[in-house]
């Protein structure tokens, strides 16, 4: 069980990293709400598994979706202009549309923006974001 120190309020105590998993030492530890060695600690881990999760999740995105991140560019930009002229009819014919032009399988496509909750053409524009996969 580590020593508990630094009772001035912000100061450093001797805790470690590795203290945090102790329970009852930390229990014990009558400054943690104002350790900012602790304090820091937990802030670093939070951002440490926050940075983890979101590269979890950009992996899994970026597996899931059938297209690079120029190809995705490309498809947003063709479906802006489409549903500028036209509205979504609800189905994915703009973005079957463009992946004929683009010689890749519509099916696959259409299978693929499905992970991102996209069923149709609005939802592939609003749904599937390049800065949240790539
Ligand atoms: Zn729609």
């Amino acid at each position: 069980m580590a020593e508990v120190q630094g009772d001035v309020a912000g100061s450093l105590c001797a805790w470690q990293e590795s203290d945090l998993r102790d329970v009852p030492a930390r229990r014990a530890h009558k400054n943690w709400a104002v350790c900012a060695n602790l304090r820091n600690m937990h802030i670093r881990r939070k951002r440490d598994l926050k940075r983890a999760l979101e590269e979890q999740e950009k992996a899994a995105a970026q597996s899931a979706l059938l297209l690079d991140q120029e190809q995705l560019n490309g498809l947003l930009e063709y479906l802006e202009e489409r549903l500028s002229e036209d509205e979504c009819d609800a189905s994915l014919r703009f973005t079957r549309e463009w992946a004929a032009a683009n010689a890749i399988d519509a099916d696959a496509l259409a299978a693929s923006v499905e992970y991102f909750t996209a069923i149709c053409d609005c939802e592939v524009l609003a749904n599937v974001e390049p800065e949240t996969i790539f």
